[in-house]
């Protein structure tokens, strides 16, 4: 848990959040400001900023799988997949138009998406 980081607060309850699948290791909820349909945010419920940081720590690779199935656990649940399918999404550093220093996987479906993303 990190003090000042919005999504350990959304974790640990003291700021609300529209939650649609948690689990020991991970929580998801719906993004404030949806760029789709359904855009779901998945995040780990330890803190890391960032997804590399999150591989090296102690029992970061496991995470990431914990990570990985929840995607396909929230795809099935939104009714993206099989069938609609979905865009997942992880920006990493601000470069790449990351704003929350936690590591989140987008989860997107529901419009059609072009490539490459912008
Ligand atoms: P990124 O730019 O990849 O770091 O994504 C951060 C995402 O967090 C953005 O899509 C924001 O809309 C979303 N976001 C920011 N604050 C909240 C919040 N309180 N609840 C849900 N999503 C949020």
């Amino acid at each position: 848990m990190s003090s000042d980081c919005l999504f350990c607060k959304i974790v640990s309850r003291e700021i609300p959040a529209d939650v649609v699948f948690e689990n020991d290791d991970v929580l998801a909820f719906r993004d404030i400001s949806p760029q789709a349909p359904t855009h779901v945010l998945i995040v780990p419920k330890s803190h890391a900023p960032t997804l590399p940081e999150l591989a090296a720590a102690e029992d970061g690779e496991r995470l990431l799988g914990r990570l990985m199935g929840a995607v396909a656990e929230v795809a099935r649940s939104e009714g993206l997949s099989p069938g609609e399918g979905f865009r997942m999404v992880v920006n990493t550093g601000e470069r790449a138009a990351q704003s929350v220093f936690h590591v989140h996987l987008h989860v997107m479906g529901g419009r059609m998406f072009g490539w490459p993303p912008g």
